[in-house]
């Protein structure tokens, strides 16, 4: 069963703002969602900051947090522009936001400074580990800074707030949930990508091995198939016929119905044979109007009454892309022997189509033997 590969439905509204040339590469695209998340969580959490301040008493630093809401909520514009523009734009915000408050608020002991943490948390998620240090280095840098400067007199406002632990309550409360959702949208992210990656390898998987016009496997994988199957037979015994079918008279088709119609006869007939194979055989699509089938576990008796169904049902359907008129294939099939190869299998069955379509087509022809070959 294809896993679900549609992202939940918050990523999908996310989406919206992500211009399409990102969304095509699954690194970028997780790296612009969590931009995204991080604009998302931070318009969040200034807010809440600038009321708390002015609950405290202290309208300037609330004004601060407040004045940082419209370019944190303007960094998603700029991802057009590049991701690494916005990534560093939004961290910028939060980074002049950090130093204005423990500029005002108790400088090195203000309980805003654990929140430079964030400033490489987010670089991380939105633009992998480099982007990380570079911020870490510069939020260590500004928390030596502030320690440097307060240690030099440097004339701090040092603003008393009317409830300290208050602001430190809700500056720790606010830092582990924010370090936690930070944690969840790594793993969110991760399980996305992987998830992108996953369909990307399938798509690609899908089109290395099978028909484009058909859906049946295509000439690589059904030879690749064969020698699987040549293996498995010659390890644990057992029998396996290889069958070539080819479609009668198929030029005059496409003559007379066109090239177009001609295509959907090669679909319908491949659709008729991949709807009566076992699940363990295999359909591939061999040439212009050939096909390749591998019976396995099948003795010769049954290759040719299976086949026999097959031909009789390709006989019969009426279809009405060529108005009525019936269609027929012809069949060789050779039953595979431990001492030869596919390629040799393959031309012995090629052998007997070329007899049946001798001997007037519509019909099944069984390979010779490599004795009854030479004795010919
Ligand atoms: P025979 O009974 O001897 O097989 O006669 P035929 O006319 O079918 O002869 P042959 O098998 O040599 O011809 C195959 C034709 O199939 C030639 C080519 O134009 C056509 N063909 C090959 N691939 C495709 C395809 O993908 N689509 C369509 N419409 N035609 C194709
Ligand atoms: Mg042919
Ligand atoms: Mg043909």
């Amino acid at each position: 069963m294809q896993p679900d590969t549609r992202p939940s439905p918050f990523f999908r509204r996310m989406r919206r703002f992500i211009p399409p040339a990102i969304q095509e590469n699954p690194v970028r695209l997780m790296h612009a969602e969590n931009i995204l998340f991080g604009c998302v969580m931070a318009g969040s959490i200034a807010p809440v900051f600038g009321l708390l301040y002015l609950y405290l008493g202290d309208p300037a630093t609330a004004w601060l947090c407040f004045a940082a809401i419209p370019p944190i909520l303007a960094v998603p514009l700029l991802l057009g522009r590049g991701i690494a523009l916005a990534r560093d734009a939004l961290i910028a915000v939060i980074f002049l936001l950090l130093l204005g408050i423990c500029y005002r608020v108790g400088g090195i002991s203000s309980p805003s400074i654990i929140w430079f943490s964030m400033c490489s948390f987010i670089a991380m998620l939105g633009g992998g580990l480099r982007a990380a240090l570079r911020w870490a280095i510069l939020s260590v840098l500004a928390v030596l800074g502030i320690y440097a400067a307060q240690k030099s007199g440097f004339p701090f406002p040092a603003v008393q707030v009317r409830d300290m632990p208050l602001l430190q309550l809700v500056s720790t409360i606010g830092i582990i949930c924010s370090v936690g959702l930070d944690i969840f949208l790594f793993e969110k992210s991760r399980t996305n990508l992987v998830r992108e990656l996953n369909q990307a390898m399938h798509a690609v998987q899908h089109l290395a091995t099978h028909d484009e016009l058909t859906g049946v496997f295509n000439r690589r994988e059904i030879l690749r198939l064969a020698e699987q199957e040549k293996h498995r037979a010659e390890r644990h015994g057992g029998d396996f016929c290889i069958c070539l079918i080819d479609i009668d008279h198929f030029k005059a088709i496409n003559d007379s119905f066109g090239h177009g119609i001609g295509d959907q006869v090669i679909r319908e007939i491949a659709c008729a044979m991949q709807s009566e194979v076992r699940k363990t055989d295999h359909v591939g699509r061999y040439g212009g109007e050939e096909f390749l089938m591998l019976l396995t576990s099948t003795s010769a008796d049954a290759a040719q009454a299976f086949a026999e169904r097959i031909r009789q049902r390709v006989a019969a359907a009426r279809l009405p892309l060529l108005e009525a008129k019936p269609v027929t294939i012809s069949m060789g099939i050779a039953a595979f022997r431990p001492d030869e190869t596919v390629a040799q299998a393959i031309a012995r069955a090629d052998e007997a189509l070329y007899r049946a379509k001798w001997e007037g087509r519509n019909r099944i022809e069984m390979a010779l033997g490599m004795r009854e070959r030479s004795a010919a």
